[in-house]
This record gives structure tokens, C-alpha cells and sequence, in this order.
């Protein structure tokens, strides 16, 4: 009798390994150049340069609306440091050697929403708020995009609405920046959403579906409703490239940092970046960004919990977003709310499979050891999927069994909004949880 693709990739070992939910690395052996790998994509510089400038034509408006951006002058963006305490933390306790610095990129604590969504989701209704304007508005290019917060253009917008499915933070990015322009603007959120991110998208006006399934359902009712409405646009988490490239623009960004800081990333000082990943929009955009800035001398790896590990599983088997983890066996339930997807992303998998070093899982129990850690450490509060990519330099290593000279980058991707009483209670979590995991 045939196989079936079932009984086929579950002879895989690193399948079986994260059908069992332990911890794995996958290392990608269909990386390709960086010149070659450009070549052939779709998507190029200049669609990059293109986000860059449209996020710049509204940093006006963002000095004007949300006075907090006054400091980084209307650009969201957000602080990169060196966490050498972490770093010392991370070797003692995994018995690891991370050659190199530690860096952490706090897109935890972006303005406006406060994840690594106020980089993609912002930057899609933003897209959407312009062609509007220019179309119906007599918006043009030199305008100063200040006058977007007048009454005219707030009663244009309120014309028309937006629609996402979430699992909380794109949600909650998507819902602040569609109601703040005068969209009216509905939520689709997944069982995983916490209570607060409802309760302030309401207190904005935002309306609020709640789901007791999972992502996927929460995006595809999104996407149903959305296209019986002409005036609706729907956010599309699973496909946009809106999304991927706003994301992609924070890697100039972290390359001015760096110039500032005198890092010159060459072929003897590579860099490492790890970043959480869901859907895959996210950490995709961003590395894509990073290869158009640093070319091979950027080393990307995407990491997820081992309860929701849809992309290593898509990328690892060739199936991509045809397999779901529950086809695996798994439950997809992860206190990493902002990473509990079950199905990748359609197009990011595909795309960047020629452009990333690999993926690995991490299971929950650590990810809350960690977030202790970094807050006793450095003093640093994260949500648990922010710290996905903490483990990245120590998973590696005790993979490959050596160390890797250069700078080590771990991108932070959410956390500043959450109200004290849940950060101390992740933390409680960790400080329990610490001694479990070596
Ligand atoms: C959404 C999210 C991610 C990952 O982004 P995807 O586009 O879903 O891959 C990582 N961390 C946090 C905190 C998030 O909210």
C-alpha cells in the first residue's frame, strides 16, 4: 500500500521530534547566496525604499497624533542594547559559550502599540489610508501628511472600515491606528487574545469578535465577512506583502543604530538574529530586511514554541502552509500568545526559504525561565513570545556543539503594554519555572 504523506514526513526524525513537542533545530540546507537568492525573488530594494519613504511621508502626522513618536521624529522605531549581564546569565545557566555580544532589539517597546506589529500592521493601514486620500481627498506626495488628522479626512476614512483576524498584538496595532485615523475598524480575535487587548481595543471604539478557536478560524470568519463589504479592507496576516514589507524597513534602521554605535557587520563579524515567529510576516519581513542590508553576512533563524511550531514544520517537510501542526499530532496551545499559530503564513515560508539559516522550537517552560532571567538580569519586561529568541544563541550551540563569533542579536518583539498585574505574574511564573530547565 502507498504511503500516505502522513506516515511519509512522520519518518522524518525532526518531525517526529516536534510531534513529541521537544525542543529542535532545524538547519536549512536550501539557503542560497544572498545575490542569488535576491535575484530570483519577487519582491526587491526598491520595494523596501518604497515603505521606507511611505512610513516617512506619515512621520508628520504621527508627531501630530501620537505626540510620544515627537522624540524619533514620527518613526516608530525602536532602542537596541547590549545585554551582557543576560549574556554571562545565558552561559552559566546552559552551559554555553556565546562568542561575541549579546544585543536586544526592543521592538517591545515600539510607540503606539508596543510589538513588533506597529512595524507591519500600521504600516498596511497606512497604505490603505493614503490610496484613499489621494484617490478621494486630493492627498499628494508633497503634502504635509499632518493634515490627515483634520475632520475632512476622519469623516472620508469613516466611510470606510478594516478587518483583521489576530491572536492579539496585530489586533491590537491594526485597531489603534485604523480608529486613530476614523476607520471603523473590527477585530477577529482568537481564544489565544488576552483579556486586556480586547478590553483596550473596545475602550477605543474598536469592535471586537471573539472566537473560542484558534487563529486560523478567527482570520478566515475575518476574511469572509470582510469580502461581502467592497468598503472593507481585510488585513490578510496569512498572504499580505503590505505587512512583510513594513516589517523589512527595520533593518535600516538597526543599521544606523549600529554605524552609531561603531558595529561594522563584515564577513569576521557576522550577525546572528533570532526572531520569534507566528504567522510568519514578522520575523520574515524583518530578515529580508536584514539580507538587502547586510547580504551573507547575516545569519536569520526563526524560532517558535514547540506546541506551535508551523513554519520549521512547513519549511522542514516542503508542504509550507498545507500542513497545520494539529496534522502532527500537536494542540498549538502556547502561553506565547503572540506566536500560537498552527498553519504558516502562504507566501513567507515559499519566499524565504532561500533566504534563512534555519529555525528551532522552544518550549514554554522556558520561555517563562527566561523572561525571569532577563528581568533579573537586565531589568527587562517582555511578553513570553518575545522571549523566543533568547534561546537561539544557546540552542545553536548546544546543537552544533560550537560557538559562533559575532554579534548576536535577539529581537524582542513585544511587551511594553502589558499591564503590571500580568507582568508579575509572568515573572512569578518564571522565577518557578527557572529551576526546571537547564
Ligand atoms: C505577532 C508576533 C510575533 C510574530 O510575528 P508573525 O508575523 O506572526 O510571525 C512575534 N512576537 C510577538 C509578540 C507577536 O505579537
Amino acid at each position: 500500500m502507498k504511503k500516505t504523506i502522513y506516515e511519509e514526513i512522520m519518518t522524518s526524525p525532526l518531525v517526529a521530534s516536534l510531534s513529541r513537542c521537544q525542543e529542535s533545530v532545524w538547519i536549512n540546507d536550501k539557503k542560497e547566496k544572498f545575490d542569488i537568492a535576491a535575484s530570483r525573488a519577487e519582491l526587491g530594494k526598491s520595494d523596501i525604499a518604497d515603505a521606507s519613504a511611505r512610513l516617512k511621508r506619515f512621520a508628520s502626522y504621527f508627531k501630530a497624533v501620537f505626540p510620544e513618536t515627537e522624540v524619533t521624529g514620527g518613526l516608530l522605531e525602536s532602542p537596541l542594547r547590549e545585554i551582557d549581564k543576560m549574556k554571562a546569565a545565558l552561559e552559566e545557566k546552559y552551559a554555553c559559550e556565546i562568542s561575541g555580544k549579546l544585543y536586544i532589539k526592543l521592538d517591545s517597546h515600539l510607540a503606539v502599540s508596543g510589538s513588533i506589529k506597529a512595524r507591519g500592521g500600521i504600516y498596511e493601514v497606512l497604505c490603505v489610508a493614503e490610496e484613499i486620500a489621494m484617490r478621494e481627498g486630493g492627498l499628494s506626495f508633497e503634502d504635509d501628511y499632518a493634515i490627515l488628522a483634520e475632520d475632512r479626512f476622519k469623516s472620508l476614512f469613516s466611510n470606510y472600515s478594516i478587518a483583521v483576524g489576530s491572536t492579539g498584538n496585530l489586533g491590537l496595532s491594526i485597531g489603534i491606528i485604523s480608529a486613530k485615523l476614523g476607520f471603523s475598524v473590527t477585530v477577529h480575535m482568537s481564544a489565544d487574545a488576552r483579556e486586556w487587548k480586547k478590553a483596550m481595543l473596545r475602550s477605543k471604539g474598536v469592535e471586537v469578535i471573539e472566537y473560542a478557536s484558534d487563529y486560523s478560524v478567527a482570520v478566515e470568519n475575518g476574511r469572509k465577512q470582510a469580502e461581502k463589504d467592497p468598503f472593507c479592507h481585510f488585513v490578510d496576516d496569512e498572504n499580505s506583502k503590505a505587512l512583510f514589507l513594513g516589517y523589512s524597513v527595520a533593518a535600516e534602521r538597526l543599521k544606523a543604530q549600529f554605524d552609531k554605535e561603531g558595529i561594522v557587520i563584515s564577513e569576521e563579524n557576522p550577525l546572528y538574529v533570532y526572531l520569534p515567529c507566528g504567522v510568519g510576516g514578522g520575523p520574515g519581513g524583518v530578515a529580508f530586511g536584514l539580507k538587502h542590508q547586510f547580504g551573507d553576512n547575516v545569519h536569520c533563524y526563526f524560532a517558535e514554541p514547540t506546541h506551535s511550531p508551523c513554519m520549521i514544520l512547513g519549511m522542514a517537510t516542503g508542504l509550507h502552509n498545507e500542513i497545520s501542526v494539529n496534522d502532527i499530532g500537536i494542540d498549538n496551545r502556547t502561553i506565547a500568545d503572540g506566536l500560537a499559530v498552527g498553519r504558516a503564513s502562504g507566501f513567507v515560508g515559499k519566499f524565504m526559504l532561500p533566504f534563512i539559516d534555519g529555525c528551532y522550537t522552544v518550549d514554554d517552560g522556558r520561555m517563562s525561565a527566561l523572561l525571569a532571567m532577563l528581568t533579573d538580569s537586565e531589568g527587562i519586561r517582555l511578553e513570553p513570545s518575545a522571549l523566543a529568541g533568547m534561546y537561539g544563541a544557546p540552542a545553536l550551540y548546544r546543537s552544533s556543539r560550537k560557538a559562533m563569533s559575532g554579534i548576536h542579536l535577539v529581537w524582542a518583539t513585544g511587551g511594553s503594554m502589558v499591564p503590571e498585574d500580568e507582568l508579575e505574574k509572568y515573572y512569578i511564573d518564571g522565577k518557578n519555572n527557572e529551576k526546571n530547565f537547564n
